[in-house]
């Protein structure tokens, strides 16, 4: 063995506990540590013959990179959908590093019955029933991946052509009809081939992200009998808005068509009685997209993609080979997965999810809602912001009010990046640029509204000093 890699192995414990207080140290600051980071421009170092050693890398990596990182895992990081890590998903993520299985199949039992259970606990928390089978994946992008690829074999079979084995060469174009979709259900088409010109943006409500549902049916009704693929919104990221889930699925009566459900932050709404209602229909879904690395706050990279077709999954994402056995009635994850090996991401889903339970998971939705209401109100009474759509979930989305260009909101949202206090995106929003604040993470209290606030009200009078 390499000298260096041998003297590492023997001191492994020192290593493990040296890493330990890296971890524990950041994570005792984040509340402090600036929430955004300007980039890294040094060109990348070449290799070197001689390693240093994994405490030399690790002295390096502070040095070189720690204190650059954003604090994206803590409580003022509003940009995007961004979640943390409970301190019981952070142990479980520890553990699928260092038991490192491959949870690819029934080889290692435990692994494939710790998904199984997560799994399980997800549908309890969600609210879906038992025909919905359950995998995990690395993000909501490659969720809708599966979800679409399982539509694209539903609407082959319809019309009597097996897509996997014949490809979509063989399948007429297919609609893909959806109101705001995400901007990964595009790149999911063109991944899987029927391409991106296949979405069909239908109208939304009036003054709405939700779709018009007459619109939906008109579309439907145009293809006169024609499968299709309509993808429902459950969460919109730039106002967390939802479609009418239980009235498209009662669609299907009338007109074919396969239902997709992008619930990837949204779903969650579902374990708040409150908020309950906006995900009333989501078990109709042919397939679902749930996220785990947003509200579940469990680490990247992680997902779940939901199916009650499991039969059509295994069609396309069979990996048979002499040496890897027979599918089965039950086959093992490898056969039903766009990874062959792959990492045991339920583990840390498993751990956070039996740690908290239904009870600690409606505390984190509800405060995240509640908050969101919070900043809402604050915006909605201020001189300075205009609130541009009500509240629903935990998504806020406004605009300073005089005239308002793509460079001034980027100029106010580089000033809060500098100040370090809270971290927001930028979009655009009914044609207006725009600011939006999304709350998923479980360490963000009604303290943080407050110091993001005084940034934000600091940030905005700045501005207009200076026009
Ligand atoms: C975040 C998000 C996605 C993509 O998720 P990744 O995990 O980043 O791949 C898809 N759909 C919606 C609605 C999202 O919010």
């Amino acid at each position: 063995m390499h000298p260096v890699l041998s003297a590492d192995h023997a001191g492994l414990d020192a290593l493990l506990a040296l890493a330990r207080d890296t971890a524990a140290g950041h994570l005792a600051g984040l509340s402090r540590h600036p929430v955004g980071r300007g980039s890294h421009s040094e060109a990348p170092h070449r290799l070197s013959a001689d390693g240093v050693g994994a405490r030399a890398a690790l002295e390096e990596f502070q040095t070189r990179f720690a204190a650059g990182l954003t604090g994206s895992a803590g409580p003022r990081y509003w940009g995007f959908v961004t979640g943390g890590s409970t301190p019981a998903a952070l142990v479980g993520d520890w553990l699928a590093s260092a038991y490192d299985q491959n949870a690819a199949g029934k080889t290692e039992p435990a692994t494939a019955q710790v998904e199984r259970e997560a799994i399980t606990l997800l549908r309890d928390l969600l609210g879906l029933s038992d025909a919905h089978n359950g995998l995990f994946v690395s993000g909501a992008t490659l969720s809708n991946v599966v979800g679409l690829a399982l539509g694209r074999q539903w609407v082959g079979a319809q019309l009597g052509i097996d897509v996997a084995v014949q490809g979509v060469g063989a399948l007429p174009s297919t609609p893909v009809f959806s109101g705001v979709a995400h901007a990964s259900i595009s790149k999911a088409l063109s991944i899987i081939g029927l391409g991106r010109a296949a979405l069909q943006a239908v109208p939304a409500r009036p003054g709405r992200e939700s779709v018009d549902l007459a619109a939906l049916e008109d579309r439907l009704a145009a293809l006169a009998g024609r499968p299709a693929i309509v993808v429902a919104n459950a969460g919109t990221v730039n106002t967390g808005d939802f479609d009418d889930l239980a009235a498209i699925a009662a669609l299907r009566e009338r007109y074919p068509f396969w239902l997709h459900i992008d619930a990837a932050f949204g779903g969650f709404a579902a374990c708040a009685p409150g908020h309950a209602h906006l995900v009333t229909g989501l078990d109709a879904a042919d397939s679902l997209c749930v996220d785990a690395h947003k509200w579940l706050n469990v680490p990247y990279d992680s997902a779940m993609q939901f199916t009650r077709h499991k039969d059509l999954q295994a069609q396309v994402f069979q990996n048979s080979a002499a040496y890897l056995g027979a599918l089965g009635d039950d086959p093992d994850a490898l056969h039903l997965t766009p990874e062959n090996s792959r990492r045991w991401r339920a583990l840390p889903a498993w751990f956070t999810l039996k740690a908290y339970g239904a009870a600690g998971y409606r505390d984190i939705v509800e405060r995240c809602c509640a908050l969101a209401q919070d900043l809402g109100r604050r915006l909605a009474d201020s001189a300075d912001f205009e609130l541009l759509a009500p509240v629903r979930l935990n998504v806020v989305c406004f605009t300073p009010t005089g005239e308002v260009t793509a460079e001034r909101v980027a100029a106010l949202l580089q000033r809060l990046r500098d100040g370090g206090e809270v971290f927001l995106t930028p979009t655009v929003y009914a044609g207006r640029p725009a600011i939006r604040a999304a709350f998923s993470n479980w360490r963000t209290t009604a303290d943080d509204v407050s110091r993001a606030w005084a940034a934000l009200t600091r940030a905005v009078d700045t501005a207009n000093s200076n026009q």
